[in-house]
């Protein structure tokens, strides 16, 4: 079958291991919200971590960067830091020394012309993903946060920097407006046998994905169905602090109310099994749901979810 995941980070990245192991032919189409330029390199966040974890190159116990990575650079730059007594360098970015590698590369191949598209398939052929990986789009676009003082930040400074501690109102795409979807990413969604929503940040890895003109219409559009997983369990992120983000745009953490956000662009929505009762609201409210184990704990059980979501795929299809 012929799969289209619309994936964020590290969530994203665990689902596709699982999905990997199960044989089909897939698509990832990548978040480029987390996107941002420093030290004049362009950075792919979230790009980057799939191909990493396909790969086999991230560190197991950050979840994002590469393994046997060192902080050389990094620790340097913190020098001029302080020596100058400035804070306009972004030191609280963790940019490993080995990680640098693929930003330098990257920044390149932009500076030759390519668009970003051509170079993360370049970027990717290094790495054996077993998936073809796209941008979202290869326009700029990056994801900005309004704090509650009016102040707008970039979304890496509100949650690398500031750990999503100071409350933020609004979340927006900057340059969605002006953004086209990359090439393959609008027939990937229509010629897909499935189209799966991977346990993603709502707001800032599907939601960002998904601002994109013409990339929300194709997943409506689509007749593959469309199944996501619940990325909270138990009104909680499970990891990370994506209930942050979901209060920003006024939707509660629950795995009901991310479904309900969701709308029209689901035909499936897979939640943990201790959130039955959120299953049976949502079939109650005319959408297939299905409670089953949704922590990701191993590869198995990873494997497990996208089984099963490929399995409620088949079902809505019916
Ligand atoms: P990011 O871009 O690195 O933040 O990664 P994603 O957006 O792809 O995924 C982050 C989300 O994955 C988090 O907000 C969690 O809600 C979710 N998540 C992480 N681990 C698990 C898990 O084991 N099970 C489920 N269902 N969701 C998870
Ligand atoms: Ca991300």
């Amino acid at each position: 079958m012929r799969i289209t995941v619309l994936a964020g980070g590290i969530g994203a990245a665990r689902f596709l291991t699982g999905l990997r192991t199960l044989g089909h032919n897939i698509t990832v189409i990548g978040n480029n919200g987390d996107d941002v330029t420093m030290y004049g390199l362009r950075i792919c966040p979230d790009l980057d971590t799939v191909m990493y974890t396909l790969g086999g190159g991230i560190s197991a116990e950050r979840g994002w960067g590469r393994e046997d990575e060192t902080f050389r650079v990094r620790d340097d730059i913190g020098a001029y830091v302080a020596a100058s007594g400035t804070d306009d360098l972004p030191s609280w970015f963790g940019l490993g020394d080995l990680d640098l590698a693929t930003h330098l590369v990257r920044a390149h191949w932009l500076a030759e012309g390519l668009p970003l598209s051509t170079v993360t398939a370049r970027l990717c052929a290094r790495w054996e993903t077993g998936v073809r990986l796209m941008p979202s789009t290869d326009d700029p676009v990056e994801t900005h946060v309004t704090l509650a003082d009016g102040e707008r930040v970039h979304f890496q400074e509100w949650w690398v920097r500031l750990h999503a501690s100071v409350p933020a109102n609004a979340i927006e795409l900057f340059g969605a407006a002006d953004a086209q979807p990359a090439p393959g990413v609008v027939d990937a969604i229509a010629d897909a046998d499935v189209v799966l929503l991977p346990p993603s940040n709502p707001v800032v890895s599907v939601g960002t994905i998904l601002a994109i003109k013409g990339i929300r219409e194709a997943v409506v559009a689509t007749a593959a169905p469309v199944v996501g997983v619940s990325p909270i369990i138990g009104g909680a992120p499970v990891r990370g602090m994506a209930d942050a983000c979901l209060a920003a745009i006024g939707v509660e953490t629950s795995a009901y109310a991310v479904a309900r956000h969701y709308g029209d662009l689901l035909d499936g929505w897979l939640v943990d099994e201790s959130d039955k009762a959120d299953a049976d609201r949502l079939a109650g409210d005319g959408l297939a749901a299905r409670a089953v184990p949704l922590w990701m704990s191993d590869i198995d059980a990873t494997a497990r979810i996208a089984d099963a979501a490929l399995t409620l795929a088949a079902d809505v299809r019916k």
